[in-house]
C-alpha cells in the first residue's frame, strides 16, 4: 500500500534549509501554501525553525510518527540516512536529490546501498532524482513537491517518469482548468515503480482516469499485466515519448532487424486497453472531457451549432477520428420543427441559427438525447452579442450534468470580456469540457469514442490447437543448442513448423545431385532447389534458389551451379521444395522482445514490406481478434481480398498460421528471431516457402 506516500500525514524533510531559493526550502513551502493538513518537520542540524516551522536536529529528535520523509542531502550521505529513518519507523521516503543510477557506475553502488537499508526496514523509496507526488484531496492538500502549479482537486492523476513532461501535463491540465486528484513522478523509480502506483491508483474511488507519460519500462511484462487489470477498470491516457523515430524503424524492419526497436510499449497500450496519445496537449484535453463525461456507447454523433461553418470543420475531424453522423429519425426532426427557429436546418448537424437561445439549444439537445440513433453530442457554440449566452450555457450544463450522453463543446468567444467569461464558468462549473476551436474539441469526442471502442472490443484468449508436437519442437531447438547453432538448418525450420501444424510446401534435404533427383521425383516436378546453410541469410541474392526446375537436368545443373558458385568452403546441403506459382506473397515475422515475450509480424512481401513498410504487429501471444486486427490494419489489405480480377487470399487460413506461430513463440522462448518469408496465400491455402529460425 501506498497510503504512507499518497497519504502522509506527518512528513519530514531531510536537508530542510533557510534559504529561500533552494529545494529545501521549497518544499516545505509547497506544503504550507497549499494548505497541507498534516504535520511538517523539518530537519536541519543548526537552524531552529525553518519557514517558521520548529526545526528538529536528526529524526530521531521528533516527538511524533512520521510516514514520509523528502530527502535532498548529498547523495553519498543518503544510505545513512535511510537507515535512520528506517530506524524512525518513517515508511516512505521521496528521495529529491540527484547523483544515482543516472550518473554512472558510482552512482548506481550508492543507489544499491540506500535501497538495500530501504529493504532492510521495509522503508518504501520514491525516486530518487525525482520530484515527488502531489494529492490534492481537500482533506489532507499534500504538496510533497517542489514544482510551482498548484492543480485544483479534481479526479484526473498524472504520472510520469519525466519530471519535465510531469509538470508540463499537470499544468496543462490547469491551464484547461481540469482538476487534478493525484500526481507522481518518481525520476529513477528505484523502487515504487509507475505499475505499483497505476495499482494504487485503481483502487482510488476520487480518480475518475489517470493520465500516464512513458519512455518506455524496465519491466514491460510487469506493466503489461498491471495495465490490463487496471484499463479495465477506469480509463488510462498515456503517451510514449519517440514514437516517429520508432515507428520509421519498427517499419523499416526486415524482420531481421526488427530486435531492438523498442515498439513494445505501444504495443502494449493497444494490447491493455490503454488509449494512447501521440501529442501532450492533445492528451490533457481528452482527460478535461473524460473527467466529467461518460463513454459514449456507440461511434454516432450528434452535432448542434449555431455557426455554419465550424460545423463543417467538426464534421471532417469526427468523421476522421471513427466518428458516424448519422441522419436524424422522422420522429426527432418532426419535434426540431416544433421547436426551432423557421431557418433552422433540420438535420444532422442541426443548425440551430446564431439567433437561438436557451429554449432552442435546450429543446435540439433534448431530441439527441432521445435520439436513439446517436450516442455522443458536439457543440459547436459561438456567444453571438444579441443572445442570453448565459441561459444557452445553463441548459448546456444541465444536459450534461444528467450524464445521458457525453457531450463536449467547441466555445467560441472572447474571453477578455468579463460577459463571456461567466458564460464559460457557468460552462465549466456544470463540468461541461470546453475547447477554443472545433478541432480540438472534436478530437476530444474521438478520444472518449476511440475509448469506447477499446472498452467494447473482446479481444479473447490466446488459442492452443491439438495435435501439436511440443516435445518435438523443443528438443530440436535443445540440441541445436547443444551443438552451439544459433542458426537452425532447413530441415530443423521445417519439422519445427510442421510440428506446430504450419503448412508448409513439400520438402527435403540432401547433399548431392543423385539425392536432389530422387527428391523432386518423390516431391512431383516442378520443384525448387535452394542452398541450405547456416551462413547464408538471403539465398537467391547469392544465387541459392533456383526456382520452377521441371525435370532431373535441371535440378542436376541447379545442384551444379550452386556447388560452384557457393560450394568454396566446403559440403553444401540443398532443400528441394515442391514449386508453388502463382501465390500472394505473405511474411510472418517474430522477434523476442526483452521483458516482454515475443513480437509478431504480419504484412504482404515482397515490396510491400520493403518499399512501403506496410506491417503490423502484435505481443505474442496473438489472439484471433487481434490477428484479424493485423490483417484489417494493413493499408494494403485491399490486395488481400483480391482485386481487379486477382483473386484475393484465404484470410481464415493466414488467419490460423498467425494463430499456430504465436502458439509456437509461446512454447519456445528461446527463439530470438523467426521469418516465415514469404508464405504464399492463395484462394484456399496458405503455404510456407522460406522459413529461418535463430535462436
Ligand atoms: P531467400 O529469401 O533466402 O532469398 P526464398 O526461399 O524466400 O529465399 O526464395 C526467394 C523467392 O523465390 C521467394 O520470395 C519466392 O518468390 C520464390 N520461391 C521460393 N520458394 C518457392 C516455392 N516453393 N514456390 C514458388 N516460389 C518460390
Ligand atoms: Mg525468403
Amino acid at each position: 500500500m501506498l497510503d504512507a506516500l499518497f497519504r502522509p500525514k506527518a512528513v519530514a524533510i531531510v536537508g530542510a534549509s533557510t534559504k529561500e531559493l533552494s529545494i529545501g526550502n521549497v518544499i516545505i513551502r509547497n506544503l504550507q501554501e497549499y494548505g497541507y493538513k498534516g504535520r511538517i518537520y523539518p530537519i536541519n542540524p543548526t537552524a531552529p525553525d525553518v519557514r517558521g516551522i520548529k526545526a528538529y536536529k536528526a529524526l530521531d529528535e521528533i516527538p511524533g510518527e512520521v510516514d514520509l520523509a523528502h530527502i535532498i542531502i548529498p547523495a553519498k550521505l543518503v544510505p545513512q540516512t535511510i537507515e535512520d529513518c528506517g530506524k524512525k519507523g518513517v515508511k516512505a521516503v521521496v528521495i529529491n536529490s540527484a547523483g544515482f543510477s543516472e550518473m554512472g557506475e558510482e552512482g548506481a553502488k550508492l543507489q544499491e546501498a540506500f535501497l538495500a537499508n530501504a529493504k532492510k526496514h521495509g522503508v518504501r523509496v520514491f525516486g530518487p532524482n525525482c520530484q515527488g507526488i502531489i494529492n490534492t484531496d481537500p482533506a489532507l492538500k499534500a504538496y510533497c513537491n517542489f514544482t510551482f502549479t498548484f492543480p485544483e482537486p479534481g479526479s484526473v492523476s498524472v504520472v510520469a517518469l519525466s519530471g519535465g513532461v510531469g509538470a508540463l501535463l499537470m499544468q496543462g491540465l490547469f491551464d484547461l482548468g481540469v482538476g487534478m486528484r493525484m500526481y507522481a513522478s518518481n525520476g529513477n523509480a528505484c523502487d515504487i515503480s509507475i505499475p505499483e502506483i497505476l495499482r494504487y491508483w485503481a483502487d482510488d474511488a476520487g480518480c475518475k482516469a489517470i493520465v500516464l507519460y512513458t519512455e518506455g519500462f524496465s519491466d514491460p511484462k510487469e506493466f503489461l499485466d498491471v495495465a490490463r487489470e487496471v484499463a479495465a477498470r477506469k480509463p488510462v491516457l498515456a503517451m510514449k515519448a519517440g514514437r516517429t523515430e520508432q515507428g520509421a524503424k519498427a517499419a523499416s524492419s526486415h524482420t531481421g532487424s526488427l530486435a531492438g526497436v523498442d515498439i513494445a510499449t505501444e504495443l502494449i497500450f493497444g494490447k491493455t486497453g490503454i488509449l494512447s496519445f501521440g501529442d501532450e496537449e492533445e492528451m490533457a484535453r481528452a482527460a478535461m472531457a473524460f473527467s466529467t463525461q461518460p463513454i459514449p456507447a456507440g461511434d454516432r454523433v450528434g452535432i448542434i451549432t449555431n455557426t455554419g461553418g465550424p460545423a463543417v470543420i467538426a464534421t471532417d475531424v469526427l468523421v476522421a477520428a471513427g466518428l458516424d453522423v448519422p441522419k436524424l429519425s422522422e420522429a426527432s426532426i418532426a419535434r426540431l420543427k416544433e421547436t426551432q427557429f423557421p431557418q433552422a436546418a433540420l438535420e444532422n448537424p442541426i443548425d440551430v441559427v446564431a439567433t437561438a437561445g436557451g429554449p432552442q439549444f435546450r429543446a435540439a439537445l433534448d431530441v439527441l438525447l432521445d435520439e436513439e440513433g446517436v450516442d455522443c453530442i458536439f457543440m459547436n457554440f459561438v456567444t453571438a452579442p444579441f443572445t442570453d449566452t448565459h441561459a444557452v450555457a445553463r441548459e448546456i450544463a444541465a444536459v450534461s450534468a444528467l450524464g445521458k450522453k457525453p457531450i463536449v463543446c467547441n466555445f467560441m468567444t472572447d474571453l477578455s470580456q468579463e460577459r463571456y467569461r461567466i458564460t464559460m464558468r457557468i460552462l465549466k462549473e456544470g463540468g461541461v469540457p470546453c475547447y477554443a476551436n472545433p478541432t480540438a474539441a472534436a478530437r476530444a469526442l474521438g478520444a472518449l469514442a476511440r475509448y469506447g471502442r477499446l472498452k467494447r472490443r473482446d479481444i479473447g484468449r490466446p488459442e492452443t490447437f491439438p495435435g501439436v508436437d511440443a516435445a518435438r519442437a523443443g528438443s530440436i531447438v535443445l540440441q541445436a543448442r547443444k551443438e552451439g547453432r544459433s542458426v537452425l538448418s532447413a530441415a530443423d525450420v521445417y519439422t519445427i513448423f510442421e510440428s506446430y501444424g504450419i503448412p508448409v510446401a513439400g520438402w527435403s534435404v540432401v547433399d548431392h545431385a543423385d539425392g536432389a533427383v530422387a527428391a523432386a521425383e518423390a516431391i512431383g516436378y516442378p520443384v525448387v532447389v535452394k542452398v541450405d546453410s547456416e551462413s547464408i541469410d538471403h539465398k537467391s541474392d547469392m544465387g541459392g534458389v533456383a526456382v520452377d526446375l521441371k525435370d532431373a537436368d535441371a535440378v542436376r545443373s541447379a545442384v551444379s551451379g550452386m556447388q560452384r558458385r557457393l560450394g568454396a568452403s566446403g559440403k553444401l546441403r540443398f532443400l528441394v521444395q515442391r514449386f508453388l506459382p502463382g501465390g500472394r506473397e505473405l511474411i510472418v515475422g517474430a522477434s523476442a522482445s526483452r521483458g516482454l515475450g515475443h513480437l509478431v509480424m504480419f504484412g504482404l512481401g515482397g515490396i510491400y514490406v520493403e518499399v512501403l513498410k506496410d506491417v503490423a504487429f502484435k505481443i505474442a501471444p496473438v489472439t484471433r481478434v487481434e490477428a484479424r486486427e493485423m490483417l484489417a490494419s494493413l493499408k494494403t489489405k485491399a490486395l488481400l481480398d483480391g482485386l481487379r480480377g486477382e483473386k484475393g487470399i484465404d484470410k481464415e487460413k493466414a488467419i490460423d498460421l498467425i494463430l499456430r506461430v504465436s502458439q509456437l513463440l509461446t512454447d519456445l522462448p528461446m527463439i530470438r528471431e523467426m521469418d516465415l518469408n514469404p508464405i504464399l496465400a492463395f484462394e484456399n491455402a496458405v503455404c510456407a516457402v522460406d522459413g529461418r529460425i535463430r535462436i
